[in-house]
């Protein structure tokens, strides 16, 4: 299945996790429960939020990222997803939670009682009893409220972000997930997609809106897709991203971007050749209009194309003037 790169990176949410991703090499993501009782993924810590779980949930969906069950959680069966639980234990006759805890253990002459009922010597025998010389034989609990006693008290989990209380039986598992790029994801991220989100982001701190795999409707009434479509006040500006490491960007590539560009009668498309473009690209680019930036860096890339963006807007600012 192929990964619907254009609807995802639309999300901002999702985008922030791709750049995560693709600037600090992150691979996985691990649960943990934080502070008030709810899942978070420490690598996205700050950038998120709360809306962590649903966009990595979103990602896996998408097959950006594998999913794999860590372990389950105990949740409150009232409020899904608040882990912040404590055990109680109550008497199974009253419900008091004043129990006490008691040990019986047997002396080396078979006699079994209360811990406290040996001294120093056994009751029965009245041979001494340290210690070593008795072999614990099970657990009872004591209520102070009824007297009673009994081997298994009531196990309760008290939710404390809302004060109450249910049985350990009604407790919901919840998955506690972590999330893994997909080698597929992997690979795209590593080549030309990953230039992309790299450009995108530098444009986005330069205050440029930016949509990565954007379409421009033409004259004919194609839907042109370009790489990225910045949005410069009213003007599209259609981009081509070109990435060749064997040869440099060749005549095609400009020929494919111009057909489009003179389809949506664009007036200022670009097209980007990384890392340079061939002696006959430049010159068609050149004669069609094209604005043809090379480089092998991002920042480079964005720097190139923010002067460009300004030259055009004092132009189009000068025009209108006259
Ligand atoms: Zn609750
Ligand atoms: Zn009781
Ligand atoms: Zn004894």
């Amino acid at each position: 299945v192929a990964i619907n790169w254009s609807r995802l990176l639309a999300d901002p949410n999702v985008l922030a996790v791709i750049e995560k991703m693709v600037t600090e090499k992150v691979e996985s993501f691990q649960p943990s429960v934080d502070q008030n009782g709810e899942i978070i993924f420490g690598e996205l810590n700050g950038i998120l939020g709360r809306d962590s779980f649903k966009v990595l949930e979103e990602l896996a969906t998408a097959s950006v990222l594998s999913r794999r069950s860590e372990s389950r959680l105990l949740s409150c069966p009232v409020h899904e997803g608040s882990f912040d639980l404590t055990a109680r234990l109550k008497c199974t006759g009253c419900s008091s939670m004043l129990l006490r805890k008691g040990s019986l253990m047997q002396h080396a002459c078979g006699y079994i009682g209360a811990q406290e009922a040996f001294g120093t010597n056994c009751p029965k025998c009245g041979k001494p009893a340290a210690p070593q010389s008795l072999k614990a034989m099970g657990t009872w609990y004591e209520c102070e409220g009824c007297k009673s006693r009994f081997a298994s008290p009531n196990v309760y989990l008290y939710c404390s972000k809302h004060n109450h209380d249910f049985p350990i039986q009604q407790a919901k598992l919840m998955d506690q997930p972590s999330f893994r790029l997909t080698p597929e994801a992997a690979e795209e991220l590593r080549s030309r997609l990953g230039t992309l989100i790299m450009i995108t982001r530098g444009l986005r701190a330069k205050n440029l809106q930016v949509q990565i795999s954007g379409t421009i409707q033409g004259a004919s009434g194609v839907q042109h897709a370009f790489d990225l479509v910045i949005q410069d006040d009213s003007n599209k500006i259609p981009v081509d991203v070109n990435l060749s490491t064997k040869e440099p960007v060749g005549i095609v590539a400009v020929l494919a971007t111009y057909a489009k560009a003179l389809d949506t009668q664009s007036k200022t498309p670009v097209l980007i050749a990384i890392p340079s473009a061939s002696e006959d690209a430049k010159k068609s680019a050149s004669a069609y209009g094209l604005l043809l930036i090379e480089g092998a860096e991002s920042s480079s890339i964005v720097q190139q194309l923010k002067e460009f963006l300004d030259r055009v807007k004092a132009k189009n600012e000068a025009t209108v003037k006259v």
